[in-house]
């Protein structure tokens, strides 16, 4: 449907004005609030003379703020950028130079952050909100997203001509405001940066369209309607595209509750679940590996919980069958990427669905695998080539990036970096990243087929394989493994392991213990950065 994004806020206040919309550490708000303080921020920043396309960065951890922001952004006709709460001074830099930001929302414990690079942006206004502007927000939780020096530097932030307070502006902020003409097709809503989980971050175009026609499919595919009353656990991060459309937009268009964590702690999430009784709970793998860890895991209900989906990385067989025997609910592989608002495929919940694949395309989407380096020819049936996907939710471009759009999008195709293959009945399976694959004295090796027999292990909780530079065979077959606590095992042990499962070739040559590996905001463990650390030990 076309029809802009914050449209799915307005009907749900009309059907589900005065249910809850957030819970967020004991405290709750309607959607009638929800609404009324999106509509004083939409007045705000059209009184400090934001025009329609202006962009709006916003810099927080999940919490009302950031999904009044979110809303009130959209409803005064600005374009989110979203800003990753852990960026570091030069990756902040380098996102408001790009996205030419005008504004930021930000936490004010990350105000010297924004303050100190301001002047070599765009950046007119900064709208601060404060640790207690909602909440009890206890020091450890906010503790995360900045460093031990910025937090003993936070001061009392005060209305000044280009820096706004939040509760000075829900104080001031009349709710009328003045309703952008959306074109959904063409306006965008979102500009998302990639993971840059590979390379400098790109700035994608979503616009209303896409990101609505997402949340649209999701609900046809997960089957609710508007009237099964939902609760959703939100620990995936809204400034992550793929929390905010399954979490935030799918519960905002649902009218049905979120419930916030601002971090992922194991601990406070099995908590949270047996209080307050979620039934949906999207995630991403490392998420469910770090709660099936918890040693205390067997004194939580987690009986409310009826559907999962896991994306943003391969869901490990193992995990997927434990998490369901502990919740007793339903936990399906999807996948997507940012450039497709993210979702395109997953299994279904309550039909049929195939262990280690990522199921079908979502209604209204297209998807075909294509033979590697060919001009759009398409491969056979279980013929590994490059998937590329078609619909309503994939972006417009890159932005101010034509060259590197041309190389994605072809054709009304977005061809995703990623190798895999389909079934005879429809089912897709992802083999690899394009750019992960391994080779090694001339095989190809995909890590992914590696990693899935090293979770097989008893001993193992996290498993990475990377190529690292080898002076002899190219690359040489390299695992990272997180032990779990209490376990243990010596590399001649997994060495073993991993021949009897594996031929020679794939085995991995090298293995190294830590007791944690580098991740993205999803929780998506970052490989390149561990075949970085290797090539600068080599130069
Ligand atoms: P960048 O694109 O900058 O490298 P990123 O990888 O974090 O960063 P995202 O758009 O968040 O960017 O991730 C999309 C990628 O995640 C997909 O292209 C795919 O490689 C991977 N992915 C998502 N879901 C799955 C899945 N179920 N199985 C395997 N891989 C998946």
């Amino acid at each position: 449907v076309e029809k802009p994004l914050q449209v799915f806020l307005e009907e749900s206040v009309q059907r589900h004005g005065e249910e809850k919309a957030i819970h967020f550490m004991g405290k709750e708000m309607t959607y009638n609030e929800v609404y009324s303080q999106s509509q004083k921020m939409a007045n705000y920043l059209q009184s400090l003379g934001l025009n329609k396309g202006d962009k709006v960065a916003i810099m927080l951890p999940n919490s009302p703020q950031s999904v009044i922001g979110y809303y009130g952004t959209l409803m005064a006709g600005g374009v989110v950028v979203q800003t990753n709460p852990l960026y570091t001074e030069r990756e902040l830099e380098f996102q408001l130079i790009d996205s030419e930001a005008k504004f930021i929302i930000c936490l004010d414990i990350l105000v010297p952050r924004v303050t100190n690079v301001r002047g070599r942006t765009h950046l007119e206004h900064t709208i601060v909100t404060g640790i207690k502007d909602y909440l009890p927000f206890p020091k450890n939780l906010i503790y995360p997203f900045i460093q031990k020096r910025e937090y003993n530097m936070v001061v009392k932030v005060e209305q000044t001509e280009d820096t706004h307070v939040w509760k000075h502006l829900m104080e001031m902020a009349a709710t009328d405001y003045l309703e952008p003409e959306i074109k959904p097709k063409e306006d965008l809503a979102l500009l998302q940066y990639t993971g840059g989980t590979t390379g400098n971050p790109k700035g994608v175009m979503l616009t209303h369209y896409n990101l609505v026609s997402n949340v649209q499919m999701c609900e046809a595919w997960l089957y609710k309607t508007k009237d099964s009353r939902q609760s959703t656990l939100a620990v995936l991060p809204f400034f992550h595209v793929y929390g905010m459309t399954t979490v935030m937009n799918f519960s905002v268009m649902q009218g049905s509750k979120m419930i916030l964590m601002p971090k992922f702690n194991p601990n406070d999430v099995l908590k949270t679940i047996s209080k307050e009784k979620p039934t949906l709970f999207p995630g991403a793998p490392t998420i469910y590996i770090g709660l099936l860890n918890h040693p205390d895991l067997h004194k939580y209900d987690l009986s409310s919980i009826e559907a999962c989906i896991s994306g943003s990385a391969p869901l490990p067989h193992e995990v997927q069958e434990q998490f369901e025997k502990v919740t007793g609910g339903r936990l399906v592989e999807g996948y997507g990427l940012t450039e497709s608002s993210p979702v395109t495929h997953a299994n279904f919940v309550w039909n049929k669905r195939v262990n280690g694949s990522i199921g079908v395309p979502w209604p209204d989407t297209d998807a075909k695998i294509f033979r590697a380096d060919t001009d759009l020819e398409e491969a056979d049936i279980g013929e590994v080539g490059e998937l590329a996907v078609k619909g309503p939710q994939i972006m417009k471009g890159y932005w101010k990036n034509p060259e590197e759009t041309e190389k994605v999008l072809k054709d009304g195709w977005l061809f995703t970096g990623d190798l895999g293959y389909m079934d005879e009945d429809g089912y897709f399976y992802i083999v690899d990243r394009k750019k992960d694959m391994i080779i090694a004295g001339g095989y190809n090796i995909y890590p992914r087929e590696v990693e899935e027999v090293l979770y097989e292990h008893e001993a193992i909780q996290e498993a990475v394989v990377a190529g690292i530079p080898d002076p002899y065979r190219g690359e040489t077959v390299k695992a990272y493994v997180v032990l779990k606590e209490g376990s243990n095992v010596t590399e001649d042990e997994l060495n073993a392991f991993a021949r009897e499962n594996l031929a020679a070739y794939k085995v991995p040559r090298i293995y190294e213990f830590r007791s944690e590996l580098p991740k993205t905001a999803v929780g998506k463990i970052l490989r390149r950065r561990l075949v970085d650390e290797e090539k600068e030990k080599l130069s």
